[in-house]
């Protein structure tokens, strides 16, 4: 069964802007997907709604195959947990324990202090049970704000913009946690290099939906990304030139990380060639000498 679904979700503001437009998706249990999108692509609207906050104009939300309206949100509810972009919006209590236990005893949850203990684990801040969560650092606020949510044991995360605002250690721990969690999540972003670290597949969004892939495809497809005003990786771009001047890419990384383990593969693949090229090789004496490359092939440079 679907953990969630979206057929034909439109949705439009007071004042008439049209937030979403015949969006559709589905989620199986544990997939975890990016919804990639600009600024005002639709993608916070696009979590409220399935965080039963909003009403679709048209269309279906379904949760576990349960069709989601207002006489049912608040039991639907249960089983999604939305991090807001931002951490001071959902952090209220003095004390952090005492933050995350506000979900599940608001909900009536049994075994608030078990519920507790699993939220500050799960996001590895049990050493700031007794800490102020307003003094905290925003990334640390960010991991109070999840453990929250991971105390109400959620079938679905959603979260909105998770590594906005971080600062680069705090991005990478957050990206770290967020791709050790075994659980169905929906991340709506432009941090199109920390998807790709987390999600199997993306959602492109626009209002309606571009395109859906790997966050290699999406990289790989001229222009979709920078159509709607989004920028391919850096990283994604210098591999893609290593591919045009002849080495072999299998396919283009996003991340960093997908970059240190393609460049792995191209090294081990032309290795002895850059091997020579690093150790062997004097570029101060000048002369001729042999580049052998694994796959056989010879080639002659001359050194000035
Ligand atoms: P994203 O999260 O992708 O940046 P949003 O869902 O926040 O996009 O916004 C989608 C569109 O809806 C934008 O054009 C935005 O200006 C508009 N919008 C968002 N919130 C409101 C609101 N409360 N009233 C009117 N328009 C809104």
């Amino acid at each position: 069964m679907k953990h969630l679904e979206l057929r034909d979700v439109e949705f439009h503001y007071e004042d008439g802007t049209k937030a979403l437009n015949g969006v559709s998706m589905a989620l199986e249990e544990g997939d975890k997907v990016a919804i990639i999108g600009p600024n005002g692509a639709g993608k916070s609207t696009l979590l409220h709604l399935i965080a039963g906050f909003r009403t679709p104009f048209s269309g279906e939300v379904r949760i576990g195959g349960k069709l989601l309206d207002h006489r049912n949100a608040d039991l639907l509810r249960k089983d999604l947990g939305l991090l807001f972009q931002d951490p001071d919006d959902q952090i209220f209590m003095p004390t952090v324990e005492e933050d995350v236990a506000f979900g599940p005893r608001n909900l009536k949850l049994e075994d608030i202090e078990g519920r507790v203990a699993n939220g500050l684990r799960s996001t590895g801040i049990e050493a700031l049970a007794k800490r102020r969560p307003h003094r905290l650092s925003y990334g640390m606020k960010k991991r109070v704000a999840l453990a929250g949510i991971m105390a109400m044991d959620p079938k679905v995360l959603l979260l909105d913009e998770p590594t906005s605002g971080l600062d680069p250690r705090s991005r990478t721990e957050l990206i770290k946690l967020l791709k050790s969690m075994n659980r169905t999540m929906l991340i709506a972003t432009h941090d199109i290099e920390a998807a790709a670290e987390i999600v199997d597949r993306a959602i492109v969004l626009n209002v309606g939906v571009v395109t859906e892939g790997t966050m290699k495809e999406l990289v790989t497809a001229k222009d979709v990304l920078e159509n709607i005003g989004l920028e391919v990786p850096p990283v994604s771009k210098l591999f893609g030139v290593l591919d045009a001047m002849g080495y072999e890419v299998e396919s283009l990384p996003v991340s960093m990380d997908q970059a240190v383990e393609e460049l792995t593969k191209v090294i081990d693949r032309e290795g002895k060639h850059l091997h020579a090229h690093i150790h062997e090789h004097d570029h101060t004496k000048g002369g001729k000498h042999v580049h052998e490359h694994s796959r056989g092939r010879k080639e002659e440079s001359v050194v000035e």
